[in-house]
């Protein structure tokens, strides 16, 4: 009896240890209803997340970005911990069906929310290091200039997003940050990390993934979806010269940050330097005529872009956003 006993305790206490080298048992995470749409790179051990188009949602659960990793002989390299803890944990799960090595790095594209809450699951589950650009401390810490004031937005989606952005959600800090490249070699792939912000936020970076000439762009590059533009750190000058870098890096695929992944990376860059160049020659007009902002919104022809997912939401604020940016320019020197 005492034996059996015996036995059966080390059975109990020796399962949960051999599960807790791939993944713990029990996550404290709210269960998601739909799973994630995980894709491959054809031919390469890259694999992606694709978010849905719109704004985040109860409907989509916060899955609205994309997110991806790439395994090597050394370990892997993740890019960007989606929208939820939740979320973050299920990517967590799906590296753990593709391999056993080790997570050596996240790296986030930019702080913002629908991109860094899925970090709590690979900081309390992995031992990878985060890292991140320098300017992602504003996130945190400079309220005045923060890409949208952390405090207020999480408690925005505690309410938008719950269960799966609850109380116990966090806003984890990256480990190691750099100013303005920053290459990793890793099992024979270099990662050329490339500061190319302030653009869609203060703390931009893109990954570009040698040989396999895979580009991560992070919000630089939005697919077929009109970006989020109307925050205080977006600049639209910044940002197309972003644009022509990621061209001249002549990616052979490139997964953006929120839109479809293509193997046509010229496509899929014109997409959001077409959207960021209209808007700018619309706006123009307005500000060098002396026309008022509600008179020039509602009189241009947005027609081209306004089938695209959030539309609706982006549109205007995005147009006042580059309205006030020209404005402003006019006063410089
Ligand atoms: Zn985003």
């Amino acid at each position: 009896m005492r034996n059996t006993l015996y036995a059966a305790a080390l059975a109990l206490t020796a399962i949960p240890s051999v599960l807790f080298a791939t993944l713990p048992a029990a996550p404290e995470y709210a269960p998601l209803d739909r799973p994630l749409t995980i894709e491959q790179v054809p031919g390469k051990d890259i694999f992606y997340s694709i978010g849905n188009p719109g704004v985040p949602s109860k409907v989509n659960e916060g899955n609205t970005s994309n997110a991806g990793y790439v395994i090597t002989n050394d370990g892997v390299v993740v890019f960007d911990a989606l929208g939820t803890p939740s979320l973050g944990w299920e990517l967590l799960k799906d590296i753990r069906k593709q391999t056993n090595k080790d997570i050596r790095y996240m790296v986030v594209s930019h702080y913002h929310a629908d991109h860094i809450y899925g970090l709590q699951a690979f900081k309390d589950h992995t031992s990878a290091t985060i890292i991140a650009q320098d300017r992602s401390s504003d996130y945190n810490e400079n309220k005045e200039t923060a890409d949208e004031r952390a405090g207020a937005r999480l408690s925005q989606r505690q309410e938008a997003l719950y269960p799966w952005v609850n109380k116990k959600t966090r806003v984890i800090s990256p480990d190691i940050t750099f100013d303005d490249k920053m290459t990793i070699s890793l099992g024979g792939k270099r990662f050329s990390l490339i500061y190319a912000g302030p653009a869609h936020s203060g703390s931009d970076i893109m990954m570009m993934v040698e040989p396999d000439g895979v580009l991560f762009a992070g919000d630089i590059v939005q697919n077929s979806r009109i970006p989020f533009m109307n925050s205080d750190d977006v600049s639209t000058t910044q940002w197309l010269k972003a644009l022509n870098e990621v061209l001249s890096l002549d990616p052979q695929f490139i997964i953006p940050g929120h839109g479809k992944p293509s193997a046509q990376a010229k496509e899929a860059i014109a997409f959001t330097r077409d959207y960021i160049q209209y808007v700018r020659d619309t706006m123009n007009n307005a500000v060098t005529n002396w026309i008022d902002f509600d008179t020039a919104y509602d009189a241009a022809d947005w027609s081209k872009y306004r089938k695209f997912p959030a539309f609706d939401n982006n549109n205007r604020g995005n147009a006042y956003r580059i309205f006030l940016e020209l404005e402003a320019s006019q006063f410089k020197k």
